[in-house]
């Protein structure tokens, strides 16, 4: 295979994966974190925007110049309109006000044109999502090139970029010396995925679902409770995505983010980990995980994107404090910015 890849798409998976010196350590397992902030757009989201691109372009219904539409908390959006500019198509991304600024600026450097709406409930038409599927329907049949709906919640061509980029990876990399896997869930595309490839293959799979989410509450008692919240972004979830459709993990915790903020300080502070808070509930699922299974088992968990993305929050002293949420000192001691 030459080492030159053709273009962008070609690119995106194949990322590492990274032991977690602190993480291993402290259980006595193989904790391992699969490196999906170094994908192009620097989050686990640009495999399922290649995925759904491919598949739509596949079937016909996204054709040259046409636009993509869709609903997202921002790297969705960030793969879509990457990728989508490398195969020649717009997009156009619906972000609820409530995300990170650095992820609105990225998605216009990017070329997307951005549509912000109110956060609001999946029942209330004009959560992100819905009208993001309405303003599809509309832009198909005023823009002569056409337009898509990516859906990513309810595509499976999302689920299916785990299914054969992800897990599999996961599988030849470990050399099939995986006991176990770990995800938070935001569209349930990556934890599917995961399942599907690798539960099979007798791999233990684990839930771990931030405060404000209804999955541990739906999978340990069939309810959907949502008590708490957390900071962190593109995850939780109160329903059963169509990705999630037929998922049963074996395992599941709900993990809060004074568990959650503290690994992603010190994966930094002590691994030059720049992540996002979603990773720090993912490791956090995984120590979990590992004190279960007990010592001596490896358990690979996502690093679904890069931290610089939140440097207004979750690198923001008095953000953290004002919310009650643990500083680490060096974090307070760090100049805001160079004078
Ligand atoms: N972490 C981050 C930062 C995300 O943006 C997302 C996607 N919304 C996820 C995790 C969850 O991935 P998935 O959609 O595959 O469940």
């Amino acid at each position: 295979m030459s080492p030159i890849k053709p273009d962008l798409a070609a690119a995106v998976g194949g990322t590492p994966l990274i032991r977690l010196r602190r993480a291993s350590e402290m259980t006595g397992c193989e904790i391992l974190g699969k490196a999906e902030f170094m994908n192009p757009g620097q989050s686990v989201k640009d495999r399922a925007a290649l995925w759904i691109i491919r598949d739509a372009v596949r079937r016909g219904e996204l054709k040259p110049g046409g636009t993509i539409v869709e609903g997202t908390a921002g790297n969705t959006g960030i793969g879509l309109a990457l990728v989508g500019a490398s195969m020649g198509f717009k997009t156009v991304i619906v972000i609820p006000e409530t995300q990170s600024q650095e992820k609105k600026d990225m998605l216009r450097l990017a070329g997307a044109d951005l549509v912000q709406v109110p956060a609001a409930p999946y029942r209330n038409p004009n959560n992100y999502v819905r009208y993001s599927g309405r303003l599809a329907a509309e832009l198909a049949r005023s823009v002569p090139e056409g337009a898509i709906w990516a859906n990513q919640f309810d595509n499976l061509a999302n689920r299916q970029a785990h299914i054969e980029g992800t897990g599999p990876e996961i599988w030849e990399q470990t050399q099939g010396k995986v006991d176990g896997v770990v995800c938070a869930v935001g569209t349930g595309g990556t934890l599917a995925g995961l399942a599907a490839a690798l539960q099979p293959r007798g791999v233990k799979v684990g839930l771990a679902d931030p405060e404000g989410s209804a999955l541990h509450s739906f999978y340990t008692e069939g309810s959907y409770e949502m008590p708490g919240n957390s900071i962190t972004e593109g995850i939780g979830q109160s329903r059963i995505t169509a990705n999630l459709d037929g998922v049963a993990p074996d395992f599941s915790w709900r993990v809060p983010d004074s568990e959650a903020l503290p690994i992603v300080f010190d994966l930094l502070e002590h691994e030059g980990l720049c992540l996002g808070g979603s990773s720090g509930v993912n490791v956090a699922g995984a120590i979990r995980m590992a004190r279960e299974m007990g010592p001596g088992h490896t358990i690979v968990t996502i690093l679904c994107d890069y931290g610089t993305r939140y440097q207004s929050k979750l690198w923001n002293p008095d953000f953290l404090r004002e919310r009650g949420l643990p500083v680490p000192g060096w974090l307070d001691r760090a100049p805001a910015s160079i004078p």
